[in-house]
C-alpha cells in the first residue's frame, strides 16, 4: 500500500476522501466533530505541500438523490473552523460547475464537494462517476477509514483514473494498530466480543481462534451459544438460524485450545426499556417472561481478571443494553477493567466505542478505531477493497 510520504504531492491537485459521515441533531447542527478532527493531521499535511485540495465524503443515507437535509454545508462549516484555510461548498458532487470551481481552486484552497451519496454511481461503483470525479485530479489520498470495507466509486473506483493514490495518516494508524492486533499481539492475547448479533462477529471470532489465548463472550450474542447447547435462555435474543455456527465455533474453541468463556451470571428484566425491575439469574432456565441484557456481578469479576492479566486486548460489542442504566454496568465495568489495564488496548464498533466514551475512558484506550465495520472486517479478512485499491498493483497508472 502506498502511503501519503511515498508521493511527492508539492502543488498538486489531490482528491482527499474522508469519513464525515458525522451524527447530525434534529436541526441538521453537527452533533460530534471527531470523524472531521480525525482527518485534519492529513489536510493540514497536504495543504504545507501548497496542493489544492478537493475534500470529499458521504453523509447519512441520502439515497442516490440530492436532500438538503444531507448537505454537506455543515460539515464545510465546521471543517473551516477548525482550519484557518480557504474552505469552499461545492454545489455538486459533479458535472460543469463543479469542474470550473475545481479549474479555479488555488493553491492551499480547499473545495468541499456535496454528499457523494447524493449519485447512485457513488455505491454502485460507477465507472464514469468515479471518471467524473477524478477529472483535472493528479492524486488521491484516502483517509476515510470508517468507509475502506465499501466498494463505492470514491473507495476503489477514483485510484483507476489518476496518476497515484495513498493511504493519509488516518488510514495509516488505523493499519498499524489493527496490524498489531492481528499479527503480532503479545501475550495473553484476550479478546473481548458482544453487542448483538452473533452473525456480525463470527468471522472475526473465526480469524482469532488461532491467535488469542482468551474469547470473551457478552452482550445478546451470549445466548444463541447457550441456546445452542440446549439451555432454557428465556425471552433473550437468540439467532436460531445461527445455532449450528455456535456450535462449531464451540468445537473450534476447543481444538485451538483459546479459553471461550460464557456468561456465569445474567441481568435479567422482563422488557428492554428502563424502569424496569432487574434480577440476577446464575442458572438456566432463565424465567420464560424475562429476558437477558446484561453479564452479571461474578461474570464481571471473572472477565475483569483475565482482561487484567492480558498484554494485548481487542473489544468489540457492548457486554449488556448499555444504552439504558439499569442494563449498563456490564459494559462500564468491563471499560473501565480494559483502561485500567497496560495492555495495548483496541476498541472498534460504534456502540463500542461510544460506551467507551459514555464510561469516561476513552483517553486510556490505547486505540479507538474510527471504524465500526470497517475495522471488523479488516480484522477477519485482513484486508480491505479500499485498502487493495491503494496497491501498487492497483493504482500506478503514471
Ligand atoms: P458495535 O457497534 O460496537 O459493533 P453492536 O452494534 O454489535 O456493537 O451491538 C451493540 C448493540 O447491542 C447495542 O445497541 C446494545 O444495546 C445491544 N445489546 C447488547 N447486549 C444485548 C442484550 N443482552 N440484549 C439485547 N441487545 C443487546
Ligand atoms: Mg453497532
Amino acid at each position: 500500500m502506498f502511503r501519503i510520504k511515498d508521493l511527492d504531492l508539492a502543488e498538486k491537485f489531490v482528491f482527499l476522501r474522508v469519513d464525515f459521515n458525522v451524527p447530525l441533531d434534529d436541526e441538521g447542527k453537527i452533533r460530534d466533530d471527531t470523524r472531521i478532527k480525525a482527518a485534519l493531521p492529513t489536510l493540514k499535511y497536504l495543504l504545507e505541500q501548497n496542493t489544492r485540495v478537493v475534500v470529499a465524503s458521504h453523509l447519512g443515507r441520502p439515497k442516490g438523490q440530492f436532500d438538503p437535509k444531507l448537505s454537506m454545508k455543515p460539515v464545510a462549516q465546521r471543517l473551516s473552523e477548525l482550519i484557518s484555510e480557504d474552505v469552499r461548498l461545492a454545489p455538486d458532487v459533479i458535472g460543469e460547475e463543479v469542474n470550473r470551481l475545481k479549474e479555479r481552486l488555488k493553491e492551499r484552497q480547499v473545495l468541499v464537494l456535496e454528499n457523494l451519496r447524493f449519485y447512485e454511481g457513488e455505491k454502485k461503483n460507477d465507472p464514469e462517476f468515479a471518471q467524473n470525479l477524478a477529472k483535472g485530479i493528479d492524486y488521491y489520498i484516502n483517509d476515510a477509514f470508517g468507509a475502506c470495507h465499501r466498494a463505492h466509486a470514491s473507495i476503489v473506483g477514483i485510484p483507476r483514473y489518476v496518476k497515484k493514490s495513498a493511504a493519509g495518516f488516518l488510514v495509516t494508524e488505523e493499519l498499524e494498530y489493527l496490524n498489531k492486533a492481528i499479527y503480532t499481539p503479545q501475550k495473553p492475547y484476550t479478546v473481548i466480543l458482544g453487542g448483538a448479533k452473533v452473525s456480525d462477529k463470527i468471522p472475526i471470532i473465526q480469524n482469532l481462534m488461532n491467535k488469542a489465548d482468551n474469547i470473551l463472550i457478552g452482550g445478546a450474542m451470549a445466548y444463541t451459544f447457550f441456546a445452542a447447547q440446549g439451555c432454557d435462555v428465556g425471552r433473550s435474543l437468540v439467532e436460531k438460524d445461527k445455532k449450528d455456527l455456535a456450535l462449531q465455533v464451540l468445537n473450534r474453541a476447543k481444538e485451538n485450545d483459546v479459553s471461550f468463556y460464557l456468561p456465569l451470571d445474567h441481568i435479567v428484566a422482563a422488557q428492554m426499556v428502563s424502569g424496569q425491575e432487574t434480577r440476577t439469574v446464575e442458572d438456566f432456565p432463565i424465567p420464560s417472561d424475562m429476558m437477558a441484557l446484561d453479564i452479571g456481578p461474578k461474570t464481571i469479576r471473572t472477565y475483569a481478571y483475565s482482561i487484567a492479566q492480558a498484554k494485548t486486548i481487542l473489544w468489540n460489542g457492548p457486554m449488556g443494553v448499555f444504552e439504558i442504566d439499569e442494563f449498563s454496568q456490564g459494559t462500564m465495568k468491563i471499560a473501565e477493567a480494559v483502561a485500567e489495564s497496560d495492555a495495548l488496548s483496541i476498541v472498534g464498533g460504534g456502540d463500542s466505542v461510544a460506551a467507551v466514551y459514555k464510561a469516561g475512558v476513552s483517553d486510556k484506550i490505547s486505540h479507538i478505531s474510527t471504524g465500526g465495520g470497517a475495522s471488523l472486517e479488516y480484522i477477519a479478512n485482513g484486508t480491505l477493497p479500499g485498502i487493495e485499491a491503494l496497491t501498487e498493483k492497483n493504482n500506478d497508472n503514471d
